[in-house]
């Protein structure tokens, strides 16, 4: 049995109580042991000195595109209907085994380098099985699933499939990865969203989600002309017809949620469907600013996700909770976003929308040991003395401020250096890839 003990540091909870405790941290193989106590260093295999350091739960993202990372600069000043169709739907269309696999670890490294240990990922249509592998060796968490795409104008000949293939092949995914490392990576049936999915498609998603009682993972309301097009073909709006195909439940993940009704709310509310709030992708995009506050008020599940790479252009939370909390302000007054609402939602919130927050997302004994320890002792984060913790990591703080990130107890970057990531190798081939990706790709200006 592995031990692995991490001394003198100051521990951010996020338990019910919300406790900030000093002391030792004891983690044996995957699971967090003790908290606060005092302990030998003999009793671990492995000690980190964590004095003057703050230990927090590893984040957790609720929307990202891996797939999309080598696509950062490609997509700059657009809205999303032109940004997909202009960009990056022909950009995914021309990915190839070698690129996915790099796009995957390319986003990875940035993610587990700024302390996100969990991701909910929405792959393209092709070649999902070397974004996985690159999950399954770099150690972070994923629930993850290949982009469903069976219908639409303007998607090139690469990403146009029919529904039974796109049915089949997310199915022999599910069966492969599904679970893997003891439950460390799920599927997700990820149907892009409603304008590029039939009826028939999402029927039988809601089947699967429930025969195999996986996630259902999407996007809804993110856009005016997207909102327009679905309330053109089924006479709905968005999370109407989603809660009319029965998808509407507590496995159902929705990115964006900015454009809602008060019907749509109410379903969400009722339902138990999770919000992933992305304020740096919609900003970007220019799609609006989602009423998180008012889904909050109503008890609503909310959490985070920075989207994909080239709408942000960034994988950081540190980003997307400053964002999260700022945006809301002017709108709903200084009050409304407070850093605890924010970092809840970037740890616990995420926990709760994945389904696993009896598991992750707060550092509790018997939990999984997902964790970053971060290194406040610089000008931008002082003074500390007499400031809640929780505003220096929300408004202060930034990624470089992430000394290590644990994961499923496995130390996966320590003092910045990544351990399951080879940095070099990720960035030369990332560069090779995208410009193969673009050789053949027809891009519209
Ligand atoms: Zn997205």
């Amino acid at each position: 049995m592995s031990r692995l003990l991490i001394k003198n540091a100051q521990i951010v909870t996020m338990n019910t109580k919300e406790e900030i405790i000093k002391g030792d941290l004891l983690i044996k193989e995957d699971r967090i042991e003790s908290i606060g106590l005092s302990l030998k260093e003999t009793i671990a295999d492995r000690v980190i000195d964590a004095s003057g350091r703050t230990i927090i739960p590893g984040f957790v993202q609720t929307h990202i595109h891996l797939c999309q990372t080598l696509f950062r600069g490609k997509g700059d000043d657009l809205e999303l209907m032109d940004w997909l169709k202009k960009r990056i739907w022909p950009l995914e269309a021309s990915h190839d085994e070698e690129s996915i696999y790099y796009s995957a670890m390319l986003g990875i490294g940035e993610l587990l380098q700024s302390g996100t240990t969990t991701i909910v990922d929405m792959e393209t249509v092709s070649h999902t099985d070397y974004a996985f592998r690159a999950i399954a060796e770099s150690g972070i968490r994923a629930i993850s699933g290949k982009v469903m795409m069976d219908k639409g104008n303007e998607v090139p000949v690469g990403l146009q499939e029919k529904t039974a293939e796109s049915i089949q092949e997310s199915v022999d995914l599910l069966e492969k990865w599904h679970m893997y490392d003891s439950g460390r990576i799920q599927y997700a049936f990820s149907p892009r969203f409603v304008v590029s999915c039939t009826e028939e498609l999402l029927r039988e998603v809601q089947k699967l989600s429930t025969h195999y009682n996986v996630k259902v993972h999407t996007h809804a309301s993110e856009n005016k002309g997207e909102i327009a097009i679905v309330e053109q073909e089924t006479g709905m709006r968005n999370v109407v017809y989603l809660d009319h195909l029965g998808l509407a439940n507590e496995r159902l993940i929705l990115a964006h949620c900015i454009w809602l009704d008060e019907q749509e709310k109410q379903i969400i509310k009722e339902r138990g469907v999770h919000v992933s709030h992305c304020p740096g992708s919609n900003l970007k995009l220019a799609s609006g600013v989602a009423d998180v506050p008012g889904l909050l008020d109503a008890g609503s599940s909310v959490s985070l996700g920075a989207d994909g790479a080239p709408c942000n252009n960034n994988l950081d939370m540190f980003n997307e909770m400053r964002l999260a909390a700022l945006i809301q302000k002017p709108i709903h007054g200084p009050t409304s976003m407070n850093a605890r609402t924010v970092f809840k939602m970037a740890t616990i919130g995420g926990a709760r929308a994945v389904g696993m927050d009896h598991e992750i997302g707060s550092i509790e004994i018997g939990k999984k040991a997902d964790l970053a320890i971060l290194n406040l002792n610089h000008f931008h984060t002082f003074p500390s003395y007499d400031v809640d913790p929780i505003s220096r990591i929300v408004y202060s703080a930034t990624r470089a401020d992430v000394e290590t990130t644990i994961v499923n107890g496995r130390i996966v970057m320590e003092k910045g250096l990544m351990k399951t990531v080879d940095k070099e190798t990720v960035l030369k081939e990332a560069d090779a890839s995208i410009k193969r990706l673009l050789s053949r790709t027809a891009i519209v200006s």
